[in-house]
């Protein structure tokens, strides 16, 4: 019997529902139409709904037990969902959700069953064997919190006979001396998560007012130099820097940053409104990403996008 219960959904926008089955982490991206079946007690529907299911189940979308990743060794501990930054395209805060922080004991939880789980990956070089990324929301916002994460689970590797590292994904605007000389002391890398020179970066990455926030990573780098060119900076890319790459690389570098990696736009939390405006317009050009849109009149094989189970590493 298929437990419908135990799906989560989320509306991605251009007419997909990302579903994901809570306990084994099996996903499937399905298109609305399928949505609309899975919950239909219409007759009419109960054989193109048979055959969804099957379809679903064959994915491991439905009744897959759960089985501990065999090669886990990142850990993402979401440290708070509050943030002092309102970026127009945060994936992270979904309508509904309350500005909560982790607690202690569900951070230690959660590592304790990494540290159970993990292994340093078999490539010849140094690694650890888990590594902890404390993210939010703004993590700094608790950095209390992220020294008491730290000191205990530097204990808990050791008990387990394993290392762990640690990494703050930041906006850095928060940053100050306690953090750190914290950070030096307790061997705590940081990412920046930037898009660029001003006129890039304060497209969408603004203050809750609509301000932009480019002069307060310049604050941090004017005030700690050395501490902020060890960063690694993080770009989201969206349809308005997509074309500036280039620009962009060549800024950090020329801020002393030497380490600069990029993650794709996604139509999730906030940024799902910036998706649903831009796909009531036509396309700029094509996407690859469009290619993955269904229309409700498809046929049930053509209803289940794509389907992945949640990577760990
Ligand atoms: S994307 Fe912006 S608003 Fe969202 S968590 Fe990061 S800094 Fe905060």
């Amino acid at each position: 019997m298929v437990n419908v219960n135990s799906l989560s959904s989320v509306d991605v926008g251009l007419g997909k529902t990302f579903l994901i089955n809570r306990t084994s982490g099996r996903w499937a991206v399905v298109a609305h139409e399928a949505m609309r079946l899975l919950h239909s007690t219409e007759t009419a529907d109960a054989e193109p709904r048979r055959a969804l299911l099957e379809q679903l189940a064959a994915k491991g979308v439905f009744n897959a037990p759960y089985s501990p990743p065999a090669n886990l060794n990142t850990l993402i501990l979401k440290v708070t969902k509050k943030c002092n930054y309102g970026c127009k395209y945060c994936y992270d805060l979904e309508a509904d959700d309350a500005w909560i922080d982790i607690k202690l004991e569900t951070a230690m939880a959660a590592i304790d069953e990494a540290l159970r789980l993990a292994h340093a990956p078999n490539t010849g070089l140094v690694h650890p064997d888990l590594g902890v990324i404390l993210h939010g929301g703004e993590p700094t916002l608790r950095f209390d919190l992220i020294k008491q994460i730290v000191i205990e689970g530097r204990r808990l590797a050791k008990e387990y006979g394993k290392t762990v590292s640690f990494s703050v994904q930041s906006n850095l605007s928060l940053l100050n001396d306690d953090m750190v000389q914290f950070s030096y002391e307790n061997d705590l890398a940081w990412g920046v998560s930037m898009d660029g020179p001003p006129e890039i970066n304060d497209k969408f990455r603004v203050l809750h007012s609509g301000r932009g926030t480019y002069s307060y990573f310049d604050r941090a780098l004017e005030k700690y130099p050395d501490f902020v060119r060890k960063c690694g900076v993080m770009t989201t890319v969206t349809s308005a820097t997509e074309d500036h790459l280039l620009q962009i690389a060549r800024h950090f570098r020329d801020c002393g940053l030497s380490v600069w990696k990029w993650s794709l736009f996604q139509s999730l939390g906030v940024a799902r409104k910036m998706a649903a405006r831009r796909s009531s317009t036509p396309p700029r050009r094509s996407t690859p990403h469009g290619t993955l849109c269904a229309t409700p009149s498809r046929p049930v094989s053509s209803m289940v996008l794509k389907s992945v189970r949640c990577s760990t590493t």
